[in-house]
């Protein structure tokens, strides 16, 4: 790879959520498992239906093109694609041209990716509507129109990107972003982003500013997990050296592949030569409608707090490492969690290691989602007050943890049931340790006489005593004291 260098641009779809109905009809815009339950006449392309603009979904996609630096447009307006797809039963999908404005256009973001700071030039920002579901099994196709409609957010950015590493995690960040400001709650496994990822190489030595020197692109589409993007573009990459290698790069024709999980390769669909002519044009039922600036404003009032935000507040404030706090804002979920122990008083480090550690180590070993978890902040607050206050071990902590989420009963109550619980009291400790002392002259005597090991022995007896659930630290210096009031 160190002959060329790769230009990475993502067409990255992201359905909005939360908007009650969906962006042309009054269908409910909910995830359901029942097969069309979620739709309407427009939604199917009845004659006669007409299109109504979900205000909502409006100001979701203008807030995401707010957050990305985006020129927003004065006037909005739809057009139709047309062509024809099972799956698409009006025969043209309602979406935005990037001409003059769609919901954005020209911002950037600039993201981590392992340590250091990329920055990726976002080409525009689109509103649309998604298409039907169609499902393929042997001798017959189902279609659903459940999905028919969903608001569609489609972000395009410029061939920035330079490996699969920094496309992933400029997605990942794309993710937060859009989970933070409530956008979506952008989750892969119900199908609410879908990536097409575009891909060439060119000459390491070549200058990349310079639009001339880019190679020809290969477009992937319909790539539906960070995964397969990542896979896809190695893919790729490889396969283009290898044409270039044997001479064969210059006359590749621009074209659409598709992505195989399967084999794990791209497969060949069509060439740029036979693209479809989409015949946009203006869509005429939705007339074009004046985005009012002050409502611009108000809803770049609104943003909430975005995982960046977050990201400087955990090390400025809390004094996280960089890595643990990226770990933390990742996700959505996660770092409200955190958030949440903060609120409770756990000291940030303490939470910080808890959940970067056993917490995500589960979920991930798991696969659960955060919200799945069975302990709360309030739960692992118990947990780690019970090692401060010395009633258990960092050790027996562990176990209990595990423990916890296995039977599903709080720390408080588990940590009795195990018996688990630690006698950190002075006054019981004392009253053991004086009966041993008591029995034992003999050795306390070889311990005044500078056999100071004879301490192990006696510790070893409170422990047996109270079959190891005496604190050891507490168990000494009591142990010490008393001898040395003999
Ligand atoms: P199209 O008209 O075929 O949709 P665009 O110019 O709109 O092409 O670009 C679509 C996507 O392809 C964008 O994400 C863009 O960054 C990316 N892209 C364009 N040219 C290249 C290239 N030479 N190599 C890699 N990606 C590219
Ligand atoms: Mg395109």
């Amino acid at each position: 790879m160190a002959k060329y260098k790769a230009c990475i641009g993502l067409e990255m779809h992201c359905e909005i959520s939360e908007t009650n109905t969906k962006v042309f009809s009054s269908a409910a815009n909910t995830y359901s498992d029942v097969p069309n339950s979620n739709i309407r006449p427009v939604d199917m392309a009845f004659p006669g239906t007409l299109p109504v603009v979900n205000k909502e979904a409006v100001r979701k996609s203008i807030m995401a093109s707010l957050i990305l630096g985006c020129k927003q447009p004065e006037y909005m307006y739809f057009e139709r694609k047309n062509y024809y797809y099972p799956d698409l039963p009006k025969g043209y999908q309602i979406t935005q041209e990037t001409k003059p404005i769609p919901v954005g256009i020209y911002g950037k973001l600039t993201f981590d990716c392992n340590g250091e700071q990329k920055t990726v030039r976002i080409n525009n920002l689109h509103l649309e509507e998604d298409a039907a579901s169609a499902d393929h099994t042997g001798s017959y196709s189902t279609i659903d129109y459940n999905r028919a409609g969903v608001p569609l957010l489609e972000l395009v950015t410029e061939p920035d990107l330079r490996s699969a590493e920094e496309a992933v995690n400029f997605l990942e960040t794309m993710r937060a972003i859009y989970q933070y400001a409530g956008i979506s709650e952008a989750d892969s496994k119900k199908g609410q982003i879908r990536c097409d990822v575009n891909v060439s190489i060119m000459d390491e030595d070549k200058d990349d500013t310079n639009l001339e020197n880019y190679g020809t692109k290969i477009e992937i589409k319909n790539v539906n997990s960070f995964g397969g993007v990542r896979d896809a573009i190695n893919y790729e990459i490889e396969r283009q050296i290898e044409l270039k290698e044997d001479g064969k790069y210059d006359e590749m024709e621009q074209q659409t592949r598709r992505w195989d999980e399967e084999s794990g390769t791209t497969i060949y669909m069509r060439s740029k030569v036979d693209a479809i002519d989409y015949k946009y044009f203006v869509e005429p039922n939705i007339p074009k409608f004046r985005i009012d600036p002050a409502w611009v404003e108000k809803i770049k009032s609104e943003i909430p707090e975005l995982p960046m935000e977050r990201l400087e507040k955990y090390q400025e404030q809390f004094g996280l490492s960089a890595y643990d706090a990226n770990i933390l804002v990742k996700e959505k979920e996660v770092s409200d969690y955190f958030e949440e122990c903060i609120k409770l008083g756990i000291d940030a480090k303490s939470a910080s290691n808890w959940i970067t550690t056993r917490i995500l180590g589960h979920i991930n070993k798991e696969n659960l989602q955060m919200r799945e978890i069975y302990i709360t902040p309030a739960m692992l607050k118990d947990l780690i007050e019970m090692v401060s206050s010395n009633q258990i071990s960092s050790k027996q902590a562990k176990d209990l943890f595990y423990k916890v989420l296995e039977d599903k009963k709080e720390p408080k109550v588990l940590a009795k049931e195990l018996g688990m619980e630690q006698i950190a009291s002075d006054e019981e400790l004392r009253s053991i340790i004086v009966k041993i002392l008591d029995a034992n002259e003999e050795n306390i005597k070889k311990y005044k006489e500078g056999r100071t090991n004879v301490l192990d022995y006696f510790v070893g007896q409170v422990m047996k005593e109270t079959r190891g659930k005496a604190n050891p630290a507490l168990t000494s210096s009591i142990l010490i004291e008393e001898i040395g009031k003999r």
